[in-house]
C-alpha cells in the first residue's frame, strides 16, 4: 500500500479510500492562457506516477483535475489576442492535452472547468453569506471573512502571530494571488470591472466573476462532496490557494475536506528559478525544437523525489536518453529470450500484481513515499544482477512482465526492436490513421480520444516527423 507524506499532519501516512471503494483525489489543473512549462509538468507527471502506483497496487481511483479558464491572466491575454475568452482558452486547453498525451499522462476521469461551473460557485458564495462567513462590499465584490474560521492557517502552519484575524473590509485582498505576509479577507466574487470586457456573469450581488480560489471548492463539492481522499498541487499552492479552499469548503459544506495533502516541490532550471526574462521557462515544444524527446522529459521529471527541488538541465535530458536506451536494450534481450510473448497491457497489470522478483525493491521504494530516484536505482541494480542468457523462456517472460510493471508505474514504455516490427491489426491501424489526420488538423481532443482507443487495444502510437509507428504496449 502506498504511504505518502501529508503536508498538514507532517507525517507519512498509509493511503486507503475513505469509502472503501475508490480513492478520490483532486489536482489543481493548469491556467489555460499559454503553454504549460516543464515546472507545471513536474507536478502533473508526478501526480500521474502517484496515480499509477495506486492503480498498479490494485486501488480504483477517481482523478479530478480542473481547468482554470477564467481569471485575471486568461482575461488579459484573450483580449491581447483579440479572441473570445472561450476560443482563447480552448486553444490552450487543446495544447495542454496534446502535451499531456506526449508525456504519457493518464487523462483525469473528470476535467471540469471554472466557466462551466459558475452556478455552483454562486451557490457556494450564497451559502457562505447565509452562514455568516462572507460579506458583500460597496463595489459588489464578496469577501470571505477569515476571522469567522478559527482553523484558518492550519494546513500551511502559518504562525498564529502572522495572522491578523481582525483584518476586515478595509484590509482585504482582491488579487487572486498574494503572499503569506498579507493574510487578509480574500475575494470570493469579483465585481465587474471595465477591463473584464464581456467576461462577466449575473449574480445576486451584481455582475462579476468568481475569484480564483472558489472554483476548486465548488467543483470538489460537486464531484466528491465534503470529504475526499487527497488533494494535490505544486508547493506554491499551499498558501493561499489551498488554505482558502479549506476555509471556503469547510464553512460552506461542513465535513473535513481533504484527508491528505500531496504537494510537489518546485522544479528549478540550472539551479535557479524559472523566469521569462531568463528564457528558461521551457515548454515541451521548446525542448522538442532542441531535439529532445518527450520520453526523456518524462524520465527526468518522474525521476526526482517530489519532496526535494529538482534541478533541470538540458544535460539531464541527454543522460535520460542514454538511460532509456539502456532500459530498451534490456527489454529487447528479454523479448528475444522469451520468444516475444505478449506483455499484459496496463489495465491488466493493475488487476493483478505479478511476481516482482528482482524488481520488488523498486516497487517497495515507490510505495514508500513515492521515492522515484531510489526505485530507479533498484531497477538498475536488478538489471545488473539479472543474466538474461541464463534464464529459461518462461523465466525471461516473467522477468519481463515484472520489468514492465515497474516501468508502467513510471509511465515509461521501453521499445523492443522485435515488438516495433510486430504488425498491428487492421482496426488498430485504422484508428491510428484517423488520429494522425486529427492531429494534422490540430483537433487535439479527437486525437487524444483516438490515442486512448488505440491504447485500450494494447498499442502505443509513437510519432515520427512524417508519420507514426505502432508499438505493442
Ligand atoms: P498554474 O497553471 O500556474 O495554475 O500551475 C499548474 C500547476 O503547476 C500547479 O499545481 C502549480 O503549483 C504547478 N507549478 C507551477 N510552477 C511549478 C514549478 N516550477 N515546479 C513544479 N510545479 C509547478
Ligand atoms: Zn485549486
Amino acid at each position: 500500500m502506498l504511504h505518502l507524506y501529508d503536508t498538514q499532519s507532517r507525517t507519512i501516512r498509509e493511503l486507503s479510500p475513505i469509502d472503501g471503494k475508490r480513492f478520490r483525489f483532486y489536482c489543481c489543473g493548469p491556467t489555460v492562457y499559454g503553454p504549460a512549462h516543464i515546472g507545471n509538468f513536474r507536478t502533473f507527471v508526478l501526480q500521474d506516477v502517484f496515480r499509477r502506483v495506486l492503480e498498479l497496487g490494485g486501488v480504483t481511483t477517481m482523478h479530478v483535475r480542473n481547468l482554470t479558464d477564467v481569471d485575471d491572466k486568461t482575461i488579459r491575454d484573450s483580449q491581447k489576442a483579440g479572441m473570445s475568452l472561450a476560443d482563447f482558452t480552448q486553444g490552450w486547453t487543446d495544447k495542454f492535452h496534446a502535451d499531456c498525451a506526449a508525456l504519457n499522462c493518464l487523462p483525469p476521469h473528470i476535467e471540469p472547468s471554472a466557466v462551466s461551473h459558475i452556478p455552483e460557485q454562486i451557490r457556494m458564495v450564497e451559502d457562505l453569506m447565509t452562514k455568516g462567513h462572507a460579506y458583500a462590499s460597496e463595489d459588489g465584490s464578496v469577501y470571505f471573512k477569515i476571522s469567522s474560521f478559527g482553523e484558518y492557517g492550519q494546513l500551511s502552519h502559518l504562525d498564529k502571530r502572522e495572522l491578523d484575524l481582525g483584518k476586515t473590509a478595509n484590509e482585504r485582498s482582491n488579487a487572486d494571488e498574494y503572499e503569506k505576509d498579507s493574510v487578509a479577507d480574500f475575494v470570493l466574487w469579483k465585481a465587474r470591472r471595465p477591463e473584464d470586457g464581456p467576461n462577466y456573469w449575473q449574480s445576486p450581488w451584481g455582475e462579476g466573476r468568481p475569484g480564483w480560489h472558489l472554483e476548486c471548492s465548488a467543483m470538489i463539492n460537486k464531484y466528491f462532496g465534503p470529504d475526499f481522499d487527497l488533494h494535490s498541487g505544486g508547493v506554491d499552492l499551499v498558501f493561499p490557494h489551498h488554505e482558502n479552499e479549506v476555509a471556503q469548503s469547510r464553512c460552506a459544506c461542513g465535513g473535513h475536506f481533504a484527508r491528505n495533502w500531496f504537494h510537489i516541490t518546485h522544479l528549478l532550471v540550472d539551479g535557479g528559478k524559472m523566469s521569462k526574462s531568463l528564457g528558461n521557462m521551457y515548454t515541451l515544444e521548446d525542448l522538442s525544437r532542441l531535439g529532445h524527446i518527450p520520453e526523456a522529459v518524462r524520465y527526468v521529471l518522474a525521476g526526482g523525489y517530489y519532496r526535494r527541488p529538482l534541478n533541470f538541465t538540458l544535460d539531464s535530458l541527454n543522460d535520460a536518453r542514454a538511460s532509456l536506451a539502456r532500459l530498451s536494450k534490456f527489454d529487447m534481450q528479454l523479448a528475444e529470450r522469451s520468444g516475444n510473448a505478449a506483455i499484459p497491457p496496463y489495465k491488466q497489470l493493475c488487476r493483478k500484481t505479478p511476481d516482482l522478483g528482482e524488481f520488488q525493491a523498486a516497487w517497495d521504494s515507490l510505495n514508500d513515499d513515492l521515492n522515484t530516484p531510489e526505485a530507479l536505482g533498484h531497477v538498475y541494480s536488478a538489471i545488473k544482477r539479472i543474466n538474461v542468457q541464463e534464464l529459461s523462456q518462461e523465466q525471461a517472460h516473467a522477468v519481463r512482465i515484472a520489468f514492465h510493471f515497474i516501468l508502467s508505474a513510471f509511465g515509461i514504455t521501453p521499445v523492443a526492436k522485435e515488438q516495433s516490427q510486430e504488425e498491428a491489426p487492421e482496426d488498430v491501424k485504422a484508428l491510428a490513421e484517423q488520429r494522425w489526420i486529427a492531429k494534422q488538423n490540430k483537433d487535439w481532443t479527437a486525437a487524444d480520444t483516438l490515442r486512448g482507443q488505440v491504447a485500450d487495444l494494447g498499442w502505443t502510437i509513437k510519432d515520427r516527423k512524417d508519420g507514426f509507428d505502432l508499438i505493442r504496449s
